[in-house]
């Protein structure tokens, strides 16, 4: 420090500063003095005071925000750099392209860069012990000092705890022999991943997805920005081929990602990795513990992860060199992170491509309609697999019209359904009952005086969930004891269950087959991935005969034993006010569906629905998805709706009814006048409260060529201070209308 002062009083002296991006809620990077003697570049992390305490930041190459210069002398030194590897300069590039596309926070783009404490913090070396291997015997050899030194002998080094229940010993029998000479203590070398051998096995490829792999292999090997939309029903081999393209990446030395929906992480997909590549890749999801999260985010930046498999947050490990994104289900809704930094992650993987001059494989049985767009008008590569590789057809789908076969009273299989489950019983194969409603019911009400048990938070009714024998809010979390009498008018056991939700369907189940075996996948009932792997697993492994589940069901499990999918209520997705509406249950139906059957014999899928003639329904049936396609396009275009036009959302909230209604009607009368954006609203949202927040919506809705961004960010200047708790959300590209 005292070359710093020396410096500061020299006024002929110029400090050298640098702008830092700290992981805050701001939008600008500060200045900091660096010491004399201190080397610092772009995209290096550091220490930094920043108001009482010390932040890590990352070193920017150029200042971001307002400009008012701060005089030398008010500015803070850097404390010291991070020993991790810097960000490439791309992805600085790629960090402010987020913030400016969905106007958030470039701090808080920044933060998602920074995502694993531990890596910033120095590596405690770990000891254990070795044998010494030409150490005499110990003075006094009993029995369990030569278990422990024949464990040893090995020459691996173990804890010593390790080392001591390996040898069903106490650690005091390892402490004697670190004394006698025979062990030694040493640091324990920090694991490595395994490196993925792009040739460990050859495949074989049909002629249909030779085409495609010999693309794919070209697009990942050259550095370029390429897009190809792998699109094949399930079972045509897309896993198979895209895993062509991460070897190429690979064999050209470059890392790979691939994107999957969180709960698509099964160990069904690392185990087939590995088969493939002769070792797992590297994993990252919200089940990783902090150390291991650190692990990962360091390899990543230096390289030595050479293929990440994770979830959305994926995309934002600091890679070294990056060739490939591989997004498998690229239509799933999870890609969408819908808090603080909004955005859509397979939309941001093809950003980064685009940025960073490489592939994107976006692969799916059901894509977008926004990604079916893109292929159609030539922007991305359409690589089509025909039909399923092993030649089983496609299940035969049919629609149960419920109208003409109810289920009885207070049930819900429609006598149709529970004869195909019977005759699949029969045959000792699989059944799946989907319902996308988790707990027992989804409102409970008094039979005496009609009260309805709704959230005191939320403008939603409470679900009962009978194993758990409560009532919950799945907006807040909110929950109470399943009462006995009614909460208004205090009638004893007055209460009712109306509907069905997954529990309700397996107590019929139960009930209807007590001798099958059940299993019920929801993601209330799984704690977490590690046990939903363990269900998908003993499911795979034929120790269940009738599945019950929600979504978790649809996403990429391969179910050899399941003939039979029941959809117990398949116009459940068709009501909402949402332009994806009809997209996503078609995707949906589609998806669950396409899980019976694989192997050696035809599955097949039964809709329960009352509205067997919808368009939806009429395509799932019929199998012709062109014909939905062309409706659907034809109506996003007519409507200019996404991807013919653009689409953001406010959402104004606060505690207040009257303050947030005050200010959204604020917010709309400030819109700035423009002639191609109509901005629609305020109106009080689907969802009127949630946690006893009062939300309002607006909608901006503009053609493609409009530089929405810039019309957000001129209305927002336009905005009075926000007084209390108000809030102000902004979605760009938003998913969700609740
Ligand atoms: P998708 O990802 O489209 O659902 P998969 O890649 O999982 O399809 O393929 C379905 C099944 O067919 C898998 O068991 C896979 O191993 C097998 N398969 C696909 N293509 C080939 C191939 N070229 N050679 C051998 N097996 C293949
Ligand atoms: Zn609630």
């Amino acid at each position: 420090m005292s070359g710093l002062l020396e410096l500061a009083n020299d006024p002929n002296a110029r400090l050298k500063r640098v702008p830092v991006l700290l992981p805050v809620a701001l939008d600008q990077t500060y200045d900091y003095i660096v010491p004399p003697g201190m080397q610092l570049a772009p995209g290096e992390f550091v220490h930094v005071p920043f108001g009482p305490q010390h932040r890590l930041g990352i070193v920017w190459d150029k200042p971001i925000g307002p400009e008012k210069p701060i005089a030398e002398s008010k500015l803070k030194a850097v404390i010291q750099p991070i020993d991790v590897p810097r960000l490439p300069e791309l992805t600085l590039r790629f960090v402010e392209w987020i913030a400016r596309y969905s106007l958030a926070p470039i701090g808080m783009v920044a933060r998602m860069m920074m995502s694993a404490k531990t890596a910033f913090e120095p590596v405690k070396p770990r000891f254990g012990v070795a044998i010494v291997p030409d150490a005499t015997e110990p003075p006094r050899m009993t029995p369990a000092r030569g278990k422990v030194l024949d464990m040893a002998r090995d020459g691996n080094i173990r804890t010593k705890a390790a080392l001591a229940q390996a040898a069903g010993c106490s650690s005091g029998v390892v402490d004697g022999l670190v004394q006698s000479g025979n062990l030694v203590e040493c640091a324990i070398p920090e694991k490595v991943f395994p490196q993925p051998n792009p040739d460990h096995v050859v495949v074989e490829f049909s002629d249909a997805q030779q085409v495609a792999v010999h693309s794919l292999r070209a697009q990942a090997s050259s550095r370029n920005y390429a897009v190809t939309l792998l699109d094949g029903v399930t079972g045509s081999g897309k896993t198979e081929v895209y895993y062509e393209s991460v070897a190429a990446a690979l064999s050209s030395g470059r890392q790979v990602v691939i994107m999957l929906p969180e709960i698509a992480l099964t160990s069904q997909f690392m185990r087939r990795f590995e088969a493939r590549f002769g070792c797992p890749p590297v994993e990252w999801h919200s089940a990783l513990g902090a150390p291991e999260r650190g692990r990962v985010w360091k390899a990543a930046a230096s390289g030595e992860a050479r293929c990440v498999v994770g979830a959305r947050s994926a995309l934002f490990l600091p890679y070294a060199d990056l060739g490939l994104i591989v997004v498998d289900e690229e239509h799933d809704g999870g890609f969408k992170q819908e808090d603080r930094v909004h955005y859509q992650a397979r939309d941001m993987a093809v950003v980064r491509a685009n940025l960073g001059q490489h592939a994107v494989v976006l692969a799916s049985a059901t894509p977008s309609i926004e990604s079916h767009v893109n292929a159609r008008n030539g922007r991305y590569t359409h690589a089509v697999l025909p039909g399923r590789f092993s030649g089983v057809e496609m299940p035969e789908i049919k629609a149960i019209d419920m109208r003409s076969n109810p289920a009885d009273k207070g049930k819900w299989l429609s006598p149709i359904l529970v004869e195909a489950v019977n005759e699949t019983l029969a045959k000792d194969q699989q059944t799946l009952l989907f319902l996308n409603r988790r707990g027992y019911a989804p409102l409970t009400l008094c039979q005496k005086c009609g009260h309805r048990i709704e959230c005191p938070q939320c403008s939603a009714w409470l679900v009962e969930h009978r194993f758990r024998k409560q009532l919950n809010c799945h907006h807040c979390g909110f929950h109470l004891p399943t009462p006995e009498s009614c909460p208004k008018c205090e009638a004893p056991g007055s209460m009712v269950a109306c509907g069905p939700g997954v529990e309700r369907v397996s107590e019929e189940v139960a009930e209807r087959w007590p001798d099958a075996r059940i299993a019920i996948l929801s993601s209330d009932l799984i704690p977490g991935l590690v046990e939903m792997r363990q269900v998908i697993k003993s499911i795979e492994e034929g120790e269940a005969d009738i599945i019950i589940g929600t979504q978790l069901v649809a996403k990429g499990h391969h179910f050899p034993d399941l003939a039979t999918v029941g959809i117990v209520d398949g116009d459940l997705g068709l009501g909402q006010a949402d332009p994806r509406a009809g997209e996503r249950t078609f995707q949906l139906l589609h998806q669950v569906t396409g899980r019976a059957g694989r192997e050696q014999v035809r599955g097949r899928g039964l809709i329960q629905t009352h509205l067997p003639d919808h368009p939806v329904m009429d395509a799932i049936i019929t199998g012709d998805r062109e014909a939905f396609l062309e409706r659907e396009i034809g109506m996003r275009q007519a409507a200019m709706l996404p991807p013919y036009g653009r689409l953001a959302a406010l959402i104004v909230s606060s505690k207040s009814k009257e303050l947030s209604e005050a200010f959204a009607k604020e917010v709309a009368r400030r819109a700035p006048r423009a002639e191609r954006i109509s901005v629609l609203g305020p109106a009080e949202a689907p969802l009127a409260v949630i946690r006893g927040q009062h939300r309002w919506r607006l909608l901006v809705k503009a053609p493609r060529d409009i530089d929405l961004q810039g019309y957000l960010r001129a209305w927002m200047d336009e905005l009075p201070q926000m007084k209390g708790d108000l809030r102000l959300v902004l979605d760009v590209d938003p998913y969700s209308f609740l």
